[in-house]
């Protein structure tokens, strides 16, 4: 199981994830008018999939893993 197809996975990576990084109060755009920028890894499982945040909005999705430690 992985973060993608486990809802219970994910939700226990997002808590992780905003206990080390934890939301700010307030951010400068609304998720509903924003160019989202998820360039902030806030979890990675280690496998195929990262959840990265949006630090102009504050929202989260899960993406496929950037970071290849297979070619070390
Ligand atoms: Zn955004």
């Amino acid at each position: 199981m992985s973060i993608m197809n486990s809802r219970v996975e994910y939700a226990a990576a997002l808590e992780k994830a905003h206990k080390e990084f934890p939301l700010r109060q307030a951010y400068q755009n609304s998720p509903d008018s924003c160019v989202h920028d998820y360039g902030f890894v806030v979890f990675c499982d280690g496998g195929d999939w990262d959840i990265v945040r949006c630090q102009k909005c504050g929202s989260e999705r899960i993406c496929p893993c950037t970071f290849d430690d297979d070619y070390d």
